[in-house]
């Protein structure tokens, strides 16, 4: 399922077999929050270079459901994106209605926020409602550690996430024993907040449950960056060698280059495009907010470096225009355009890998962003 291509220091390049292909990584994936990236048509997608989307299976099936989909053909065909699906376990939006949701051993009660209804999620119902959905990667439900915790909740919260993560395990196993998504991969999730005890403990029981891959949930919640570097530093090295590792929720494309640096494959963000349709935009010369009343002259393009559409076809000017009109144009060119710096960032770390340049990648990158923390 995942064949490491090559090494350079930590970072890996390797490729990722699913039933809708291979995917190269390091890799990014774009969000797909309600069964759409927003702003972009699939053939989008493809052109500015994504090979994989997150489907957010908390708000899938609540709206149109789970089940609906399932009887249209699938995610895949319901949304025409043929390639690569991971869909989340739901659990990190859950656990984000705060006081609206009621946990318990068994599962997590909350309202709905579309009609008010009261809906359960389990861990064996979570990866039903995966299966449904026809994803390539499914991911195990867990308790998404709050932030800050004492070392006695964040213990007791990774002890509760690895109790669901066998009984995901479970019942996964008796899924693809019906056959309803042949091939499909099952990935753990490492939690135990900003403390490295709980990381490795927490590890040690997702590889004895042995999943297809392992995620590393419970960062970029609103620690530090240097909790973050920690956290990664002391982890990336226990993780097994040959199954995929994947960061979840992160993030810039700071923290991209450092985490490749550190042996992580994967990666999923809401950055790129929420970011590019409030107008604020990666480009190799740094950061550019379109909003500024200093583009409103600007007839040149949003980054010359870059051979996107956006950045082949149209002026930082009439960006600017758009944005102002609150225009749906300038959501999709905006989108388009920092989704392909994103997929590129990753293209070029790829091929560093490859010819054993990454340092020199991520030191240029460093100077060129005038970044605050060292990338390696
Ligand atoms: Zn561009």
């Amino acid at each position: 399922m995942f064949e490491l291509l090559a090494k350079d220091g930590a970072a890996r390049r390797g490729e990722l077999t699913l039933p809708h292909g291979k995917v190269q990584t390091p890799v990014f994936q774009a969000v797909g929050t309600y069964g759409t990236v927003k702003a972009m048509t699939p053939r989008d997608l493809r052109d500015c270079g994504t090979q994989m989307l997150l489907g957010n299976t908390f708000h899938l099936m609540l709206r149109p459901g789970d089940k609906r989909i399932r009887d249209l053909g699938g995610l895949h065909k319901f949304m025409q994106w043929d390639g690569p699906i991971l869909t989340d376990s739901g659990g990190f939006q859950v656990f984000s209605l705060g006081d609206l949701r009621k946990m318990t051993e068994h599962s997590v009660v909350f309202r709905s926020p579309v009609n008010g209804d009261k809906v359960e999620l389990t861990p064996e119902s979570s990866i039903q409602v995966q299966g449904n959905l026809g994803s390539d990667v499914v991911m195990v439900l867990d308790e998404c550690t709050a932030h800050p915790a004492t070392y006695e909740q964040a213990n007791a919260s990774m002890e509760l996430s690895m109790r669901w993560a066998a009984r995901c395990k479970t019942t996964f196993e008796n899924t693809q024993a019906g056959s309803m998504n042949p091939g499909s991969k099952l990935f753990g999730i490492v939690q135990g907040g900003m403390f490295e005890d709980l990381r490795s403990e927490s590890l040690q029981n997702l590889q004895q449950i042995e999943f297809d891959g392992y995620a590393i949930g419970g960062l970029s919640v609103g620690e530090s960056k240097e909790d973050m570097i920690r956290v990664l530093n002391h982890i990336t090295p226990e993780m097994p060698e040959h199954k995929p590792r994947y960061l979840m929720g992160v993030g810039t494309p700071e923290d991209l280059v450092r985490a490749v640096g550190r042996g992580v494959d994967m990666f999923d963000c809401v950055m790129p495009t929420r970011n590019g349709r409030n107008g604020y935009l990666f480009t190799s010369a740094g950061v550019v907010k379109i909003r500024n009343a200093q583009h409103r002259n600007a007839d040149v393009a949003l980054d010359e470096n870059c051979n996107c559409y956006t950045c082949s076809h149209f002026s930082r000017a009439y960006l600017h225009h758009l944005d102002r009109c609150g225009e749906m144009l300038g959501a999709m060119l905006m989108t388009q355009h920092n989704l392909h710096y994103y997929h590129q960032l990753m293209a070029q770390l790829r091929a560093s890998i490859e010819t054993g340049t990454f340092r020199n990648l991520a030191t240029s990158l460093q100077n060129q962003w005038n970044c605050d923390h060292e990338l390696v």
